[in-house]
């Protein structure tokens, strides 16, 4: 379904340490502690740029790097803040870890600038860490680290209209004898076709069809590219069934339907009530015997009461194709106008606390019901966190699910209303 890519790296900017210094005046022998903040490092942010439609200007740089923070100073001085990098991209851009294939942003619709990669927080100075017992601190914070995160950039094309049908039913010839691609492409925002897609031009009005291959029995339940082919059916408008009307192949093109949306429903019953209409092709080779019901027939009989409209073609001679087309091209000018948004799948925030930190999990031996919860992934992460935000605490109560420390929690006993510590923080544990 895609075109046009790029993979890049991207990486965040480190916050600047924290300075540790005592204050020095004439006549005043021991200052207290006057060791500046670092500044925060510089983001990774992807803005729309309207004027853009390729990804061309990701192909020759691979890293795109925002800059550090600077170290804090004496005299309680801050350190300047890194500079954010601002990567202009096409509208229309999906941006995925490159690892996996994940969304993490989609730049269409609203979304016109999003931050993808967090500067580093800079570190505190060790002016903050006086106390009445520590009258002289000689520690200060680092500053957090720079992440850097391997991206794959690609530019969407959502299909207005997605074929369906079993193998062979005919559906990649139908493609070819529809669409024209080449003469139109640079209409659309792209430059490169995947072989799957297509351009339908109908007297100077074009939508864009998608052949996607890969539904068979099964697909709901993510048998083969099932979970993948019928994500991407999710989002087309209009969904085109091909059947073998002649039954060549020894298929019945009304069990097929069948099959089909019964498929459609177990994936998401949304998805079956989708606008639909059935090609029977292959009449070309339609033999009917004295006394055989016309497959065609027995299509419409079955079907049309249901509002889905039957249009008997064949794809290799072309006849009943223009019928079919026109039929589509009007469904697709009642609905309405929007663009699909693709949802977030992978959060960065959610894999820069390095899972091969230690933690632990323990039963507090000085208080009851309580529990405390600490180690260098525990410190990381509440250091990335910001528990006031909703965000935040959702990412924070993932993490614990995630990192099977609710599990362990559980195993050891823990009640609801118990207590949980981390680093001076106190929760409350309920289910
Ligand atoms: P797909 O698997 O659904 O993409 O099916 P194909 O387009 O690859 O077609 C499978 C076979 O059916 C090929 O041998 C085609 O030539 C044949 N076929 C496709 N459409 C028609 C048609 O309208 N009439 C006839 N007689 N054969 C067709
Ligand atoms: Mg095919």
């Amino acid at each position: 379904m895609f075109a046009d890519r790029a993979k890049i790296i991207i990486r965040s900017g480190k916050g600047g340490d924290g300075h540790v210094s005592f204050r020095r005046e004439l006549f005043v022998p021991d200052g207290g502690p006057d060791g500046g903040d670092g500044g925060r490092g510089g983001d990774v942010i992807f803005e729309v740029d309207e004027g853009l439609n390729t990804l061309v200007d990701f192909r020759y740089k691979r890293k795109f790097s925002a800059k550090d923070g600077e170290p804090g100073g004496k005299r309680r001085c801050h350190g300047a803040d890194g500079a954010d990098i601002v990567l202009k991209v096409p509208p229309g851009t999906v941006i995925k870890e490159a690892e996996s294939g994940q969304v993490i942003a989609d730049m269409s619709g609203d979304n016109k600038r999003q931050i993808i990669l967090k500067g580093g927080r800079g570190g505190n100075g060790n002016m903050h860490y006086a106390t009445s017992t520590m009258q002289a601190p000689k520690y200060a914070q680092p500053g957090q680290e720079a992440r850097e995160l391997e991206v794959q950039l690609e530019l969407k094309v959502i299909a207005d209209v997605g074929l369906v049908g079993f193998p062979n039913v005919g559906k990649s010839t139908f493609l070819a004898r529809v669409t024209n691609a080449r003469p139109k492409i640079a209409n659309y925002h792209f430059t490169t076709l995947s072989p799957n897609l297509g351009v339908v031009d109908l007297d100077g009005a074009g939508f864009v069809i998608a052949d996607i291959p890969g539904l068979i029995e099964g697909a709901s339940e993510g048998v083969g590219l099932g979970h993948e082919f019928l994500r991407h059916i999710e989002r087309t408008k209009v969904m085109i069934h091909i059947v073998d009307a002649s039954s060549v192949e020894g298929r019945d093109p009304v069990d097929d339907i069948l099959k089909i949306n019964a498929e459609l429903a177990a994936y998401n019953e949304e998805l079956a009530r989708r606008p639909q209409v059935i090609a029977a092709n292959k009449t070309d080779a339609v033999y009917t015997e004295e006394g055989d019901q016309d497959p065609v027939q027995r299509l419409k009989d079955t079907f049309e009461p249901q509002g889905i409209r039957v249009f008997p073609m064949s794809a290799v001679t072309g006849k009943g194709v223009k019928e079919l087309l026109y039929y589509v091209q009007s469904m697709l000018k009642e609905l309405p106008d929007e663009v699909t948004v693709f949802e977030q799948e992978y959060d960065p925030e959610l894999h820069f606390v390095n899972p091969n930190l230690p933690f632990t999990v323990e039963k507090s031996a000085e208080e009851e019901h309580t529990y405390i919860v600490e180690g260098p992934r525990i410190e990381k992460m509440l250091g990335y966190t910001n528990l006031e935000s909703e965000k935040g605490f959702r990412f924070f109560q993932e993490f614990l699910k995630e990192n099977g420390i609710l599990q362990q929690l559980e195993d050891l006993g823990i009640q609801e209303g118990d207590t949980v510590r981390m680093y001076g923080l106190s929760f409350d544990y309920y289910k």
